[in-house]
């Protein structure tokens, strides 16, 4: 089939609002992507002429205790589903020990990834993105999925990586 890109990330930090960004108006979703469950969507999507299935997560698992054990989990499975993987970040929060475990997660598996300084809404958020050089996934890209600022640049790095 073709190339799967999952979104993780903690609750709250932008993950459907970009999805949505990245879909635009044209949301199909498709049935047949292994592991895909209520709690993880996958929609058909493309870029530049590329197609690819877009992953967004972020459903309560029973198994996991707490909320970092949760968003490691769903990490977990998402990246073992996707080719690669946007790994979403609150810039105005900066990295939470939440954050820190799905990182963890996403050096240990070894698959591409582009981490996304997301709400950097504005040039007066720039700053606070760099602290997420600490996360050790290599350059925040800053990102509004809000208002679409650097997504194409993000998903121009991502599509790289499929
Ligand atoms: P998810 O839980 O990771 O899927 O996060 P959501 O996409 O549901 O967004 C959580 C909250 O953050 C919502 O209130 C969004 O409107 C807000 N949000 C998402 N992206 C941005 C952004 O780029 N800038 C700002 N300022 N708020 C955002
Ligand atoms: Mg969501």
């Amino acid at each position: 089939g073709q190339p799967v890109l999952a979104v993780v990330g903690r609750p709250n930090v932008g993950k459907s609002t970009l999805v949505n960004r990245i879909l635009g108006s044209r949301q199909a979703v498709v049935q047949d992507v292994p592991g895909v469950t209520r709690d993880r969507v996958a929609y058909d999507a493309n870029w530049r002429g590329r197609q690819f299935t877009l992953v967004d997560t972020g459903g309560w698992l029973a198994k996991a205790q707490g909320l970092a054990a949760q968003v490691a989990e769903q990490a977990e499975i998402a990246v073992g589903l996707a080719d690669a993987v946007l790994f979403v970040v609150d810039a105005r929060v900066g990295a939470t020990d939440e954050d820190e475990a799905v990182a963890r997660v996403l050096r240990r598996a070894g698959k591409p990834v582009v981490l996304v300084a997301n709400k950097v809404d504005d040039a007066r958020s720039e700053a606070d993105a760099q602290s997420l050089w600490s996360l050790g996934l290599g350059e925040p890209i800053m990102v509004s999925a809000m208002h679409g600022r650097g997504s194409g640049d993000m998903l121009d790095l991502a599509l790289e990586a499929l």
